[in-house]
């Protein structure tokens, strides 16, 4: 039996649509797990019944996709995720470790940086490649 969300056509596939943010805490990396609490109490505020589509990192930001609430409520909270470390939740900023944008602390920068590295070391091997 398919629960039906008011103001939504359960025909145009949308799903069951039946979670909220918390159930979406581990789509993201722990550092933003108190702008998802947050944003989730904010959301609650705005509509008791929304519903989540999706919870995930982009471009190194937090995207929060909700049905039932809108982006006056989310923005602020995607906005924080660019100065917030997405590994531990310290103060960060927007960076490119490796060629891919995360929001990240010093200390986390160096430590993709690290592992980046040796995932370069590491497919050079298999590959047979000798670096010098
Ligand atoms: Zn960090």
């Amino acid at each position: 039996m398919q629960e039906v969300i008011p103001g939504l056509d359960p025909e145009r596939g949308l799903g069951p649509l039946r979670d909220q943010i918390p159930e979406h805490y581990g789509d993201v990396g722990g550092g933003w797990r108190d702008i998802l609490e947050r944003a989730h109490a904010a959301a609650l505020e705005s509509n008791p019944d929304y519903r989540v589509t999706q919870v995930k990192e982009k471009f190194g930001g937090l995207r929060l996709y909700l049905v039932g609430v809108g982006g006056a409520v989310t923005d602020p909270f995607e906005q924080e995720s660019y100065t917030t470390c997405e590994r531990c939740g310290k103060p960060g900023a927007l960076r490119r470790p490796g060629g891919w944008y995360l929001t990240l602390c010093a200390e986390h920068t160096i430590a993709r940086e690290a592992e980046v590295a040796a995932q370069v070391d590491e497919m050079n091997r298999l590959l047979g490649i000798d670096e010098d």
